[in-house]
């Protein structure tokens, strides 16, 4: 991009979708890799044959490619013994996941193995992939197979650079989306799968269609195109034997998948005593299902559903809850259980992979849940975009403080004045949104409507801040990527992590020892965590952020962008405006007018003799050395040195576009 005459929005665009239309979906813009969804299969561009180039090309030498990116590190690892991070980024849809995966391949190709029985530690990492992907992605209105969850891979390599270790660390699972899903999107992709596995596996959890389940048939939306849910699901066991997880622990996981599903059609109806509420008879059989299934007592199940314990009286003492307190009772259950689920999968890979101890470089790969803005927006749209917003602060800083740092060093005078974090600041400060939050999160007499009247108050005069005529209890926030107006009903409740003590007592109880081990017993559990002790799904998720942020700090960095083309999904289709707002959201344009402003071209000083040298052929006639004749070259041109170019301390030269 930095090779263009001309840099302005207009030529960057035109050079994309020319590019674009050839099927060149990378394009490199100084430091950062600009990748653009194709939504086609692109085979020829990720096969071994072209593995084999990579490897041995030097950077720049082929067309841009995400594995030059992974190249680049691996080499930096060899060379000077750095650890990387690739941090992968771009809305959601745009292509970030698959790129990690082509990253983790080629990573993989580099640092593997010859084959030995068994698995390879390489091939488990990249079976990980289908495995977290099945329990951890699901169809959104913006990506069919969109991740409802962060992840950082850290890749450990031996002292003779071939891979011998991995951690994967999540970020927040979307729990909401177990009991609720919009329309034209679908649950987790697991669930599809189970029902759609061998007919003596479906009859073994009384599973049938999808349409059945209520967790499921809440939006019209059952079949991917181009997906064969029984192929993934024989191919999501085969990838889960490979990544260690055992016959025993994928019958127990399956089971309680489909206790998850069961759980979900008990419906309530009023019960005989005031206030409280009862199984509906024609959905008790569901209620049998899911006790059988999660191996606890059935009697105890309907108790943890429609009571409540009460904390504060005497051991034992509960209270009956109506038919709408229930239903949040069981959609509760399940989602504690799917997110507990979730991380002993996570876990379990972790532990089947194996952590080098006495790695002393690592690649990581970041691919955090892209940036959303959907027609209605709650606590998991609001968690997301921060993360995004962290991601973009750090590319912004990291991103202007190597130039400057490169400028000051070869002594340019130069100056950028970056871009102020104040929506970072407005969420995270000791005094902003999440504090707040939490402030009302834990009081007995806030609630939505007096978060948003403080919110209103505080937060009145912040330009990144404000409130929408409707709906009522919503906020807006100006983020990097747009504007997004959050409903604040649900946000004291979600950012409450905690599972209810009848839930807990119920499966802790249970015969089967998996069930108990995602919910270890209270007694536990109360040594290590007060109880009673409030904690905030908003904070703990911040500190994750800031911790992955201290750990990207301490290694050195490559971008990729990915952009997502259009909003059909369609290979062909290439809308400018999108385009444009995503790289200019993305930073990547202001990080081509930086180097536009600036110095995009840096030649050595032989380099600048051999191109221009032809100008005054005297020059390289005589003996001078390489500094002073590109000095006598500008000169003879009537180019003051100072004026369009600088000659510099080191050995290199800088000059502006003209
Ligand atoms: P994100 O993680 O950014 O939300 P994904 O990586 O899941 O997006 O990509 C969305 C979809 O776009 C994928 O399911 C795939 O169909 C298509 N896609 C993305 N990148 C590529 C690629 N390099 N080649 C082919 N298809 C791609
Ligand atoms: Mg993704």
């Amino acid at each position: 991009m930095i090779k263009l005459l001309y840099l302005h929005e207009p030529g960057v665009l035109q050079n994309l979708a020319t590019r674009y239309k050839h099927n060149e979906i990378y394009t490199y813009a100084g430091n950062i890799l600009i990748a653009i969804n194709p939504f086609k299969r692109l085979p020829h561009l990720y096969n071994t044959t072209m593995m084999e180039h990579y490897k041995e090309a030097t950077f720049g030498e082929l067309s841009p490619h995400v594995f030059a990116v992974a190249d680049v590190a691996y080499r930096e690892m060899i060379n000077k013994g750095t650890s990387s991070s690739i941090l992968v980024s771009g809305e959601s849809g745009s292509g970030k996941t698959e790129t990690t995966k082509m990253l983790m391949n080629y990573l993989a190709y580099l640092g593997g193995r010859p084959k030995v029985e068994g698995w390879t530690v390489e091939q488990k990492i990249l079976e990980s992939n289908p495995v977290v992907e099945a329990f951890g992605n699901a169809k959104t209105v913006n990506n069919n197979n969109s991740s409802r969850f962060g992840k950082f891979v850290e890749i450990h390599f031996d002292q003779n650079w071939r891979i011998s270790g991995a951690t994967i660390q999540t970020y927040l699972l979307e729990r909401s989306r177990v009991c609720h899903i919009s329309k034209a999107e679908r649950n987790y992709h697991i669930f599809y799968l189970l029902c759609a596995a061998p007919q003596e596996v479906k009859k073994k959890y009384e599973l049938g269609s999808p349409k059945l389940f209520h967790y499921l048939n809440q939006s019209d939306c059952y079949e991917l195109d181009g997906v064969n849910d029984a192929d993934e699901y024989l191919a999501t066991r085969k990838a889960m034997d490979i990544v260690g997880i055992s016959e025993d622990e994928q019958e127990a996981i399956f089971r309680v998948v489909a206790a998850i599903l069961h759980l979900g059609n008990i419906e309530f109806e009023k019960g005989k005593e005031e206030d409280s509420s009862a199984i509906k008879t024609k959905t008790r059989c569901h209620l049998d299902m899911t006790a059988k299934l999660l191996e606890c007592d059935a009697k105890r199940l309907e108790d943890a559903l429609i009571k409540n314990v009460l904390k504060a009286c005497k051991e034992g003492t509960t209270r009956n809850l109506k038919t709408n307190a229930a239903l949040n009772s069981r959609d509760a259950l399940a989602k504690s259980i799917y997110f507990r689920l979730f991380n002993w999968i996570v876990d379990k890979i972790n532990k089947s992979i194996g952590q080098d101890g006495n790695s002393k470089s690592m690649i990581g790969v970041l691919d955090l849940t892209g940036f959303e803005s959907f027609d209605h927006n709650s606590f998991e749209q609001f968690c997301f975009n921060y993360s995004n917003e962290k991601l973009q602060g750090h590319f912004n800083q990291h991103v202007l403080k190597m130039n400057q740092e490169e400028y000051t060093k070869e002594g340019i005078e130069w100056s950028y004045v970056g871009d102020k974090q104040d929506v970072l600041n407005l969420i995270e400060h000791k005094h902003g949104i999440i504090a707040l939050l939490n402030e009302c999160s834990s009081s007995l007499t806030d609630t939505h409507e007096t978060f948003c009247q403080k919110l209103y108050v505080k937060f009145k005069n912040n330009n990144f801040f404000s409130k929408p005529i409707n709906p009522q209890n919503s906020f807006t926030l100006r983020h990097f990527a747009g504007k997004v107006t959050y409903e604040a009903n649900l946000f004291l409740e979600k950012n409450k992590d905690y599972v209810v003590d009848n839930h807990q007592n119920l499966l802790a109880a249970s015969s089967c020892r998996f069930v108990v081990g995602l919910f270890p017993s209270p007694a536990q559990e109360q040594n290590t965590l007060n109880a009673s002790k409030f904690s905030s799904i908003g904070s703990s998720f911040m500190e994750d952020l800031n911790k992955l942020i201290e750990k990207l700090n301490s290694t050195t960095h490559q971008y990729i962008r990915c952009v997502k083309p259009n909003n059909c999904l369609k290979p062909t289709t290439f809308e400018n405006c999108s385009i444009i707002r995503q790289l200019r959201s993305g930073g990547v344009l202001k990080a081509i007018e930086i180097s536009c402003a600036e110095y995009p071209t840096k030649l050595m000083f032989y380099e600048f003799l051999d191109r221009f040298g032809v100008l005054a052929p005297e020059v390289l006639e005589g003996n001078h050395d390489d500094k002073a004749a590109c000095q006598m070259i500008l000169k003879k041109m009537g180019l003051k040195t100072n004026q369009l170019c600088r000659c510099m301390q080191s050995c290199r030269m800088y000059y502006a576009q003209v």
